[in-house]
């Protein structure tokens, strides 16, 4: 494939413990990197510092140690890497990329990840501003710093969503880096960390998938490598309904009292996507020495979707 090691990641957000779906996204991470010989990176996605509680990340921790989905790196954290992510702020700013917006709903959902897919496409209105007009308003409230996009195509080739393509300045627009809180925004603390971290193949949900050309835009602008992705399906409890913490039959807790083992955890996800034909134990090894990368683009191309079964 390639003659660089594979790094790949986890990178949880603790703010409530796993559910079917989120292991699932972590077992294709693991097998995708580990069938490839690579390594993983673990990276505790804390920006969000209201909904992120330690007792998370150790449970989190905890749950991924028994389910034998093993890292070899860290873990890292968010919370404690402003400087870094103000080194790349700065770097934005000094190509004349990032400007000030005070639109009352530019923080929204700004310090995580969009997961509904959905995007709302900046309209621009702060993007001309005069020094005169951004002196006045920031007298008023306190800005949000939004980096302009171009008028360019970023295209990707998902190993399993295949060809997908924005037009930032039509399907993206301007988007948030910094909160006017002063929290550094998703998109900016993961591409950073990405890098940091030596990360260069990242296996994730499809919902991300939305989000990847504006992260290739910022790996770009601050010279970064590239990466290769994999989005995988999402559990979905009926159709355009993804698993949340409310479908409690997906809950690792339920999990575990239905399937007694790690094992039984493991493997009846595996049955449910399709990774295995029969409902039974299996450990992430025993998939490994089964698992063609091949296989699974055929298995999973162009699926976006699969329902959960309990
Ligand atoms: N922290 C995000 C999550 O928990 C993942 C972000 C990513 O994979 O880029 O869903």
């Amino acid at each position: 494939m390639t003659d660089k090691t594979v790094v790949g990641r986890f990178a949880p957000s603790p703010t409530g413990r796993m559910h079917a779906g989120n292991i699932f996204a972590t077992l294709m991470s693991w097998l995708v990197v580990k069938s490839q010989g690579g390594r993983i990176v673990l990276r505790i996605e804390d920006l969000d510092i209201e909904r992120s509680k330690s007792e998370y990340t150790v449970q989190l921790m905890r749950d991924l140690e028994h389910l034998d989905l093993t890292w070899d790196d860290g873990p890292y954290f968010q919370q404690g890497r402003d400087e870094a992510y103000e080194a790349a702020f700065r770097n934005l700013e000094d190509k004349g990329l990032v400007y000030p917006c005070f639109c009352s709903r530019a923080d929204l959902h700004a310090s995580s990840a969009p997961h509904r897919g959905e995007k709302l496409v900046y309209a621009g209105t702060c993007r001309n501003l005069t020094a005169g007009q951004i002196a006045k308003r920031s007298r008023e409230r306190r800005a949000s710093w939004r980096v302009r996009v171009p008028d360019s195509v970023y295209s990707l080739d998902d190993a399993v969503q295949g060809h997908y393509e924005q037009l930032l300045s039509r399907d993206c627009g301007d988007f948030v880096i910094r909160r006017s809180d002063g929290l550094f925004a998703y998109q900016l603390a993961s591409v950073v960390d990405d890098a940091a971290q030596g990360v260069n193949c990242i296996v994730r949900g499809m919902d991300l998938l939305v989000s990847t050309p504006q992260q290739m835009f910022l790996q770009d602008m601050l010279d970064y490598e590239r990466c290769s992705y994999v989005h995988v399906p999402l559990l979905v409890s009926q159709l355009d309904r993804r698993l949340s913490k409310r479908d409690r039959d997906a809950s690792l807790e339920e999990l575990e009292n239905t399937y007694k083992t790690a094992a039984g955890v493991i493997g009846h996800i595996a049955f449910v996507t399709g990774l295995i034909d029969v409902d039974e134990p299996v450990t992430p090894d025993e998939l490994l020495s089964a698992f063609d990368y091949e296989q699974i683009e055929q298995l999973y191309v162009n699926k976006i979707q699969i329902v959960w079964n309990p």
